[in-house]
């Protein structure tokens, strides 16, 4: 399954308010569901056992193997907590789970007032400190640096992307470009060097940006 990607929309333009990121986040579904085997199929074994019986045992042994579990993302926090041996709080473990429940760009301001409105008590400072650890332990990354204060985005479980910025609205969009893969391990090959994050930001002007830009050259001639 290919993680999904995010597109949010942004006002990052000067003076322009926070970001607010306007389109929902979309789960893509699983894929197609397993077909059962057709009709006949049972015929000897259904003799002892019935069919729907057999049919879930099968598809139960399948998914013993199809399913490989990965860590949930408070699990790995825990992990790193305890090798760092630092003490497990239940207030940052409320941000963390806050901060996998936006799938967009966010702000600590954001971030902040989402807690509040769900009637979490936690001043700004302990999500910024907070954050901190999630950037170490590589569950958060920093996005951009616009409006004066950082935006970040959860990494944990969304696999490699990179950001498409509009230099117009400031809405972002995320893509993925396996080619830039190649050349990472071309860059570290040539440098010798052991990559462990890389952030690649295309910076332009989206159609409608570019459509409204039109527009007032047009009037200007
Ligand atoms: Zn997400
Ligand atoms: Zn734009
Ligand atoms: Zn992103």
């Amino acid at each position: 399954m290919r993680p999904p990607l995010r597109q949010a929309k942004a006002g990052r333009t000067a003076g322009a308010a926070p970001c607010r990121p306007s389109h929902p986040f979309t789960v893509k579904p699983l894929g197609p569901e397993r077909k059962s085997p057709g009709p006949g199929y049972f015929s000897l074994w259904q003799l002892f056992f019935p069919k729907k019986t057999l049919v879930s045992l099968l598809q139960l042994s399948l998914r013993k193997f199809i399913i490989t579990p990965m860590k949930s993302e408070l699990e790995h926090f825990r992990e790193y907590i305890r090798r760092q041996g630092l003490r497990r709080t239940t207030e940052r473990e409320v941000i963390l789970r806050e901060v996998f429940e936006v799938h967009e760009h966010f702000d600590v301001e954001e971030l902040h007032l989402r807690l509040r409105q769900k009637g979490v008590r936690v001043s700004k400072a302990s999500v910024y400190r907070a954050l901190r650890l999630f950037l170490d332990c590589g569950l958060v990354r920093e996005v951009d640096y616009t409006d004066g204060h950082w935006h970040y985005e959860h990494i944990y479980g969304h696999g490699d992307h990179n950001h498409l910025r509009c230099l117009g609205c400031g809405e972002i969009v995320e893509f993925e470009a396996p080619a830039l893969k190649t050349i990472e391990e071309q860059l570290a090959r040539e440098h010798d060097y052991q990559i462990m994050s890389q952030q690649w930001e295309i910076k332009g002007y989206c159609r409608a940006c570019r459509d409204s830009r039109g527009r007032v050259v047009e009037r200007a001639r």
